[in-house]
This record gives structure tokens, sequence and C-alpha cells, in this order.
């Protein structure tokens, strides 16, 4: 019998798992308050014999389970925060909330952190049965805003790993080919003078003015960066509600992203000379906090092959006409130009007939088939940011995209939020700890792909300037700062 005898566990466990993701998506905690979350899965892990560490790498939600001993070493990544604002009855197909403005799993991290969960379960059966290794689950906070990975990437947490591979719940089965950008964030509170501001408006100086002032200037800055650069803010404070008092107070976060984290660092220096050039001119004061950054992604294309070989070899799973049925009505729902993520993934492709593949299943009801993978050496970097950067900045790491969501399915939406408890989204999830259980199975068996990846990694890293989070600088929950 082959490795797959291992990965029955998972269908053995589909009440288990199942639940207990459905439970972390009522609970719903945003960054670095996942504490009823962790709850949860660390004590699954304990049940199922892990070696569970709390508060890792000193943050209160961060754990590690692990099982087995020695060598290799492969770490697999989960994930558990919500999103704010996105509160939305499951199972719903309109926006609807019982609790309008609470938190919801917008981007379908309840399924993440077990679906890998589940592929470390796999693993274990697998160790339990006499061979050498050790799987360690890394249980990350706040993904969402807070960069938890970064934070535990700081303490060194995945320097001694062989490699590390995650996945993400989406729209389609894809081996994730593509950068994502490096940021940072910082928060800039400006401080000036009240006053009336009638009575004696020369005696006030307003922290308004300033932000304001900081605001324009960047907005100058956009036309001399480069083209893959954001630059992103929110006013959290805007110096009160009176407008006959001159604001003594006014903050900002900014988030800026570049492709790679030099050019985030350089256009940031920017930035903070406009927030000084704008507290000059308004003769107020302006501080900086740092908040999180965090690195470009950098793949391992030997972990990628390894990832597509292993999500074949599992096979996806087969879908009833209701769940092909209700994922037709949640695609109804999506904005126009939402099929833009679909068509760059075709415009990537080196094989005419897998674009003519593609194209053929653009209009399906589900994308329950695996995308073509070719390896692309042309590294593109998407739109958005992920902490797995800073994983792959420490060992080898690769990740895929499971298919738990209908075509279309715009990100950070109550369409995600309320097909978070779905059949498709729980079959999704399994289909993903499978091929990730059989993808570190694998690698435990061959040294020489641990060897490749290895030496791949030392490759690209000889390219590639890491700029780890500062030593002083702590873990913040959004909340806290306005
Ligand atoms: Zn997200
Ligand atoms: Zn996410």
């Amino acid at each position: 019998m082959g490795l797959e005898q291992y990965l029955t566990v998972i269908d053995d466990s589909k009440d288990t798992l199942d639940v207990l993701a459905d439970q972390i998506w009522g609970c719903a905690e945003t960054a670095y308050s996942e504490t009823k979350s962790v709850e949860k899965l660390t004590e699954f892990f304990r049940k199922e014999g892990f070696t569970v560490k709390d508060k890792a790498y000193g943050i209160d939600t961060a754990f590690t389970a692990s099982f087995g001993s020695g060598s290799p070493r492969i770490g697999i990544l989960g994930e558990f925060d919500a999103l704010s604002g996105l509160n939305q009855i499951a199972g719903l197909v309109e926006k609807k909330s019982e609790h309008p403005g609470a938190p919801g799993h917008g981007c379908g991290h309840n399924l993440l952190g077990v679906g890998s969960a589940a592929a470390a379960l796999a693993v274990r059966d697998y160790l339990k049965a006499g061979h050498p290794g050790t799987v360690i689950y890394y249980g990350c906070p706040a993904e969402e805003g807070g960069s938890g990975k970064a934070f535990m990437a700081k303490e060194g947490a995945f320097r001694d790993l062989d490699a590390a591979i995650t996945w993400h719940p989406g729209t389609s089965n894809v081996v994730v080919t593509n950068s994502s950008l490096a940021n940072f964030q910082v928060l800039y509170s400006f401080e000036g003078t009240a006053a009336h501001a009638a009575g004696c408006p020369e005696l006030g100086r307003s922290a308004l003015d300033s932000l304001e002032l900081m605001n324009v200037g960047v907005q100058f800055l956009r036309e001399h960066m480069i083209e893959q650069a954001r630059i992103h803010y929110a006013i959290v404070d805007a110096g009160g509600y009176s407008p006959n008092v001159v604001q003594p107070t006014a903050k900002a976060i900014y988030l800026v992203r570049a492709p790679k984290q030099q050019d985030a660092a350089e256009l940031l220096a920017r930035v903070d000379n406009i927030a000084k050039g704008a507290a000059l001119m308004t003769d107020t004061k302006v501080t900086r906090r740092f908040i999180k950054s965090c690195a470009n992604f950098v793949s391992n294309r030997t972990l990628e092959k390894l990832l597509y070989q292993s999500m074949q070899e599992v096979g996806v799973p087969s879908y009833t006409e209701e769940e092909y049925a209700l994922a037709a009505k949640y695609t109804a729902t999506a904005p126009a130009g939402s099929d833009r993520g679909y068509d760059e993934l075709v415009s990537d492709m080196l094989i005419p007939g897998d674009i003519k593949f593609m194209k053929a299943h653009k209009k399906d009801r589900l994308w329950d088939f695996i995308v073509p993978y070719e390896e692309i050496h042309i590294v593109k970097a998407t739109g958005g940011s992920t902490d797995v950067g800073d994983v792959s900045f420490q060992c080898p790491t690769a990740q895929i995209t499971c298919m738990t969501l209908a075509p279309l399915t715009p990100g950070h939406s109550w369409q995600i939020v309320s097909q978070g408890k779905s059949t498709t989204a729980h079959k999704g999830m399994r289909f993903a700890g499978k091929s990730l259980a059989l993808a570190v199975m694998k690698l435990m068996e061959s040294p020489d792909t641990l060897k490749t990846a290895r030496a791949e990694f030392d490759e690209v890293m000889a390219d590639q300037k890491y700029i780890p989070i500062p030593k002083d600088a702590h873990p913040v929950a959004m909340s806290s700062l306005y």
C-alpha cells in the first residue's frame, strides 16, 4: 500500500473536522484576538496526540503542534483570523447579517486552519507507522492586518524547517506561482494645539491640517513611484467632531506596498519625509509607530511541482447537483469585472492546450478541476500581500489554492462568509488537507527532493534582501489603534 493509506484518517475524521471549521467560523475573531479559535484548535491537537506549545514566540494567539522526531522537519501553516464588519448569515445567497458590523470569515481562514490541521493528522499516522521525521503545524494568528507569521519569523520560527507548505481557500484548485507584494504599515500621529476656531484661531495649530497636507503630499508621490507599488491609508482620528475647535490630534495608518521589501522600505522613507514636511508646514508635531510589515512571497518551484502532483493524485472531490446549482446562484451575485482574475490566470499559461481548456471551463458552475500547472519563470506580483512571504524567506515554501467557493466570488466579501460552512467548502478543505499531507509524506520519503528545494531556495535568496520586523516591535491588535 502506498502513502494514500495514511490519507483515510481525513475522511474518517470528516465530522470532527467539518464541525471544527464551522465552530471557528462562528468564533470569527480578528487579528490577535483569536483566543477561542486557538482553544478549539489546540484542544483538537492535544486529543490527537500532538505536542502543543501555547503562546508560541511570545504571541498570545500563536501556537505550534508537533508530532514525530528528528529530520526532516516539515511545517504546515494554519490561519484562523476573521475580518471586521463582514458578519453574514451562512448559506444565504443575499447580503444579510444578524449582527451587522460584527466580524466574519471573509477570507475563509476557518477552513484554512482546519484543512491544514487535517493534513497534519494524516502525516501523524504516517509517522506513527515508524517513519522518521517531524511535522509541525504552525497556528499563525493575524494574517489579516497583523502579519502574525512575520512576528513569528522575527523569532526565527521557520528557520530550521526543511520546507513549509500551506493552502488558501478560493474559487479554483491551483498551485500559487505568483509572488505577492511586500508591505509596511505605520501609524502617523499628529499633535497640534486646540483653540476656539473663530475666537482665537491664531493660537491654534491644526493636527488635521497636517494630516490633510500629508495625504495631498502622498497623492503627488503616487505619480513618481514604481508601477506595482501601492499606498493606502485609513484615517483613525480626525481630531473630534467639533468644527469650531482647531483639531489638536489626527492619526492615519499608512500601508505601503511594493514587489520587493527594499522597494517598499524606500517608498516608506519618502512617506515619512512627507509626514515630517506636513508637520513643519503647520507647526505641529508628528510621531511614527511601526505596526507591522511582511515580505514578498518567494515560491519554490520544486515544492510547487510536488504539490501539483499531490493534488492530481488525490483527485478533486465530486459534487452534487444541489452544490452546482447553489454555486451558480452565488456566481450570479458577483459584481461586474470579477472575472478579471480568471482571465489573468489564463493569460499566464504557456501551453495552447491549457489555454483552450481554461477558456472552455470559464462558464462552469463550479471550477471542479485542477488548473494545469506549468513552471512560470516570470514571477508576477499579485495585488495583495501575505505574511507567508516571511516564511518563504526562512525556508523553501510553496502554497496551493483549493476550491471552496463558487466561481467569481470576490475576495473579502459577504459571499465568502456565506459559503464558509457549505458542503462544497468542507469538501475543498479536506481535498486541501489530503493534498498537503501527501506532499509532506513525499518530501519525507525523498531527501533528494528536499535537497533540490533547498538548493533552489539558496539560489533565489541570493537576489533578495530580507528586512525583518524590528526587534522592539510587538504585535498590535488593530482595534486598539482607534
Ligand atoms: Zn484575506
Ligand atoms: Zn486569507
